[in-house]
């Protein structure tokens, strides 16, 4: 028996919802508590993904407006998620695979089971956070870690199955962020496979995802051992589960027709660019069926982008970015935002005559760094003296 996920508040894209959701960052009691699924997380993940705000700007109006500094706890998380960046700008299209050698002599299985896409694995921690990302869109960074940490260690799941899946659902899917945090709980991009137990389930969240006496229920000795051999936890599937919500790989939104004056300059605003600074020109959104056919994204995830590139916009474009190009030759310029998301970044690059480079609050590195406390150690150095100037202010 399948049971639909209760509707319950979403995350709006609109602007006056980024601005309540800054005006309630506090930053120490994001510090005490940030690890509690109830804790004071800043919930700007999907507006940081898509682009109505950037770590940069953020950075800037926090340290103004709620005194973040770079010792604070916070500014350290930004920081990884520019790490992230920096690996991808790195290594590109190599963060798709083990960036090193995976646990020794282990196979892992390459499609993500039904019990656990269905919310039915019986462990509560697991089923509660993807009945949470079908409802939201959204979870919090502890739930993230035991949902990957179950589906590749305890369930042996490549690593890559659960991420494309993850990511499709998240409001704030972002390749970097996800497929490199999915590669550091599985040891590919850490030193140590990530485990956790339901004793820390209880210290972390409320009592409906608590596992007591299920088979996450023991030590870590266990836990290891099942990690490291050609083992799985045992199961405790129910039969009752959660339809999953279908991805697409495109919105459900027919092409605008498209006439432009000759000479007119010309944005093209991309999933990823979706703050409404002022330009004057024309401004058309796009999106570029190609990454999507790869990537596709949730109903409430296209909701999330479109209506918020509906009331940025000229016109959306649905298709083919090159076939739109073709067709805009005589603008005088076409611009854009750079971008590190595949077949955007090839057809932007191409076509455009003028990029902006992305947002970063840290100057890039040219060189890829190892670990995150190697970049953070070299960015924070350079910080004080020369952040990037490379970005809106
Ligand atoms: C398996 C897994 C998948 C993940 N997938 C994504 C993803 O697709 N997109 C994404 O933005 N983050 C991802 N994260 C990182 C992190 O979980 C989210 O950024 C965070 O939970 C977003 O919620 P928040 O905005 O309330 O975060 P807060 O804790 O309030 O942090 C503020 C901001 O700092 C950044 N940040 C915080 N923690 C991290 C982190 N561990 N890694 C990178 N950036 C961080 C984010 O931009 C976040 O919005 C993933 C983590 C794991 C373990």
């Amino acid at each position: 028996m399948f049971t639909e996920p209760t509707p319950s508040a979403s995350f709006s894209s609109s602007s006056q919802a980024l601005e309540a959701a800054i005006a309630a960052v506090d930053v120490s009691a994001y510090a005490r508590s940030r690890n509690h699924l109830d804790g004071r997380v800043t919930r700007l993940s999907p507006y940081i993904t898509h682009g109505l705000t950037n770590i940069a700007q953020l950075f800037l109006r926090l340290q103004k407006e709620k005194q973040l500094s770079l010792q604070d706890k916070l500014a350290f998380e930004f920081g990884w998620r520019e790490f992230f960046h920096h690996v991808w700008h790195h290594h590109g299209d190599a963060i798709f695979s083990d960036m090193r050698t995976a646990l020794p002599g282990i196979r892992y299985a390459t499609t993500l089971p039904a019990d656990i896409r269905e919310a039915r694995t019986g462990i509560a921690a697991i089923d509660r956070a993807v009945e949470t990302l079908y409802q939201t869109g959204y979870l919090h960074n502890h739930a993230r870690m035991w949902l990957a940490s179950y589906v590749v260690h305890l369930r042996k799941i490549h690593w890559r199955a659960g991420a494309d899946w993850l990511y499709g659902h998240l409001l704030d899917g972002d390749l970097a962020s996800n497929h490199l945090s999915w590669q550091w709980v599985a040891a590919t991009f850490s030193n140590k496979p990530y485990l956790f137990n339901a004793e820390n389930v209880a210290k972390f969240a409320s009592e409906k995802w608590h596992c007591a006496g299920t088979p996450i229920d023991t030590s870590y000795e266990t836990l290891e051992h099942i990690a490291r051999n050609q083992l799985e936890l045992a199961r405790s599937t129910t039969t009752s589960g959660l339809h999953e919500p279908a991805l697409l790989h495109a919105p459900k939104l027919s092409n605008a027709l498209i006439q432009v004056p000759a000479g007119a300059r010309i944005k093209l605003i991309h999933p990823w660019m979706l703050e409404d600074a002022p330009y004057d020109g024309l401004r058309i959104g796009c999106i570029h069926l190609p990454f999507h056919e790869r990537f596709p994204w949730s109903q409430q995830r296209w909701d999330f982008v479109l209506s918020r590139m509906q009331s940025m916009t000229d016109m959306i474009y649905v298709g083919e970015l090159n076939d739109l190009c073709k067709n805009l030759t005589h603008a005088s310029a076409l611009e854009s935002v750079a971008t590190l998301n595949p077949e955007y970044q090839e057809a932007l690059t191409r076509h455009c005559s003028h990029l902006d480079p992305t947002p970063l609050y840290f100057a890039e590195l040219p060189v890829p760094c190892r670990s995150f406390s190697a970049f953070w150690s070299k960015c924070t150095a350079s910080a004080s003296t020369a952040p990037n100037r490379n970005w809106h202010q």
